[in-house]
């Protein structure tokens, strides 16, 4: 793998201006290869590829054909599954039996798209007498999708999957600090013999790339998961080319424990959903909402498993492992220096493992307890191991914290009542409802998007596939 190259018309090639960047390695802080540096120039030969692609053989091609294509992808990641998980775990710091998972993941999308791209199809709509109405959907034409790096294979499947079983041809800017998986899973894609220019891949910066990119004229559509911040600049970008774009901001989701529920699986499950990926997943449930009967008991309990958290280098495959960067654990460890000057007591926290390297950029995982409800620690997105405690009195009370930030991505409810059960999942303004459960990051066939600034658009499942596509109305008057 040269990782110093961009792939543009089914060719690895140097990028405009030969520049590279350093990447760098969480769990050690050390160098561990370069990427290329593509700039505004490699974007429009990517765009000019991509449209000459879907004008021609990939845009002809039939829907099964893709679906093949889309398949045999799914199963070459998983021929190469030990090597993808390695070179992923190494680039993300992540622990490696959550590498594997991603990567399994990604294997997953194309599976699931791949056998959905000639399943996709329109409607006829009952008209006046002498009509017939169809409902084509068609692909948008050139898609620009711009990733983060949390879960970089694992959007490479999200965002690519649903896009090319559309029929769309796409142009990829991932993220700077970890791109390595992206650029192997390019060259898987070549190998399993994608027409020239269907897929194309330009590393490089946000402000360089990643603009030219979502502000390029010649795009049809742009998919964009990140910082709400970068959010606001893709939606001018697509305001100016009045394109739409599907759009996933993070959130500050919920964990809503009741009295009546099985704690001990509770525990377990709101441990998970926050300390997997090191915190560092837009769906963290980074808040436990706990009824204030139980507050304390619960409190006990989860501060033990808390306590025995370990955060260490990937290879080490414990519960958490470094943050993606200096500027990263810097960010966390403001939150939680702000959070101590505001006396917020800790009520548990897990260790940071001592064989780990001085270079890496560790946060010890940390549960706050009784976080005042306009506090940063319940509003604010901390992207790390943090998870901030509240108490609530009673279902409505309940409902209306777990609505009260500016983000709406996910939720969990605890709880055995099955009329609260449906009364939660209707009034949480989120984009999924777990009952008795929680999904961060996985489930390839459900529906997911946000609320409020979580986002908007639907990515994951068929749902996906229709923001991939749009609706054509053919009308013939027969007569
Ligand atoms: P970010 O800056 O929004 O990065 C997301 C993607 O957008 C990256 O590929 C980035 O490129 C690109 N980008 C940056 N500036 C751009 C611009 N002006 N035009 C077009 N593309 C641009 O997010 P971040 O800096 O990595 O992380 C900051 C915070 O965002 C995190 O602490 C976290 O709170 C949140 N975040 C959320 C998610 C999520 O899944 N919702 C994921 C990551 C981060 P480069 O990174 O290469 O510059
Ligand atoms: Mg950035």
């Amino acid at each position: 793998m040269n990782s110093t190259q961009i792939f543009i018309n089914g060719q690895w090639v140097s990028p405009a201006n030969g520049r590279v960047l350093d990447m760098v390695a969480p769990s050690t802080g050390e160098k561990i290869g370069t990427i290329a540096r593509g700039t505004a120039a490699d974007i429009d030969m990517a765009v000019k590829a991509a449209r000459r692609a879907f004008e021609g053989p990939w845009g002809q091609m039939a829907a099964v054909e893709r679906g093949r294509l889309l398949s045999r992808l799914g199963q070459k990641i998983l021929e190469n599954e030990d090597e993808l998980t390695a070179l992923e775990a190494l680039d993300t710091g992540k622990a490696l039996k959550l590498a594997r998972n991603d990567i399994k993941a990604v294997a997953r999308y194309f599976e699931f798209y791949g056998g959905a791209a000639d399943k996709l199809h329109g409607e006829t709509i009952p008209f006046l007498n002498g009509y017939q109405v169809m409902i084509l959907r068609e692909p948008r034409g050139v898609t620009a999708h711009i990733i983060p790096w949390n879960y970089p294979a694992q959007m490479f499947g999200r965002t690519l999957g649903p896009a090319l079983a559309a029929g769309n041809a796409a142009v990829l800017k991932p993220a700077e600090e970890a791109c390595l998986s992206c650029i192997r899973l390019t060259e898987l894609a070549a190998e399993v013999g994608f027409p020239d220019g269907a897929i194309n891949l330009v590393p490089g910066l946000g402000e360089e790339a990643g603009a030219a990119l979502s502000s390029h004229p010649d795009i049809d559509l742009i998919s964009f998961t990140g910082s709400p911040e970068v959010g606001i600049l893709i939606q001018k970008s697509a305001a100016e080319n009045h394109v739409p774009c599907v759009l996933e901001l993070g959130g500050k989701s919920p964990q809503i424990v009741f009295a009546d529920a099985d704690h001990g699986k509770a525990i377990e499950t709101i441990v998970a959903a926050l300390v997997q990926n090191t915190g560092q997943t837009c769906s963290a449930g980074s808040r436990v909402l706990i009824e204030r009967s139980i507050y304390d008991q619960f409190m006990t309990q989860l501060s033990r498993r808390f306590k025995n958290l370990r955060a260490g280098p990937h290879e080490m495959d414990l519960d958490c492992g470094p943050v993606i960067s200096r500027v990263q654990q810097e960010r966390v460890l403001g939150f939680l220096e702000r959070a101590r000057a505001d006396n917020i007591e800790i009520a548990a926290q897990g260790e940071v493992h001592a064989a780990s390297s001085d270079g890496g950029y560790f946060v010890p995982p940390t549960l706050f307890r009784l976080v005042p409800r306009d506090h940063e620690l319940a509003r604010e997105e901390v992207f790390g191991p943090v998870l901030a405690a509240i108490p609530f009195d009673d279902e409505s009370d309940a409902i209306r914290l777990a609505n009260d930030t500016d983000f709406g991505l996910i939720a969990g409810v605890w709880t055995d009542s099955g009329a609260r059960q449906m009364r939660m999942a209707k009034a949480i303004r989120a984009g999924q409802v777990y009952i008795n459960g929680y999904g961060a990051g996985g489930g390839i066939e459900l529906p997911f998007g946000g609320f409020k600034k979580s986002g908007h658009g639907r990515e994951k499942g068929f749902e996906a596939l229709r923001e991939f596509t749009v609706a054509k109305t053919v009308v013939f008057n027969h007569g």
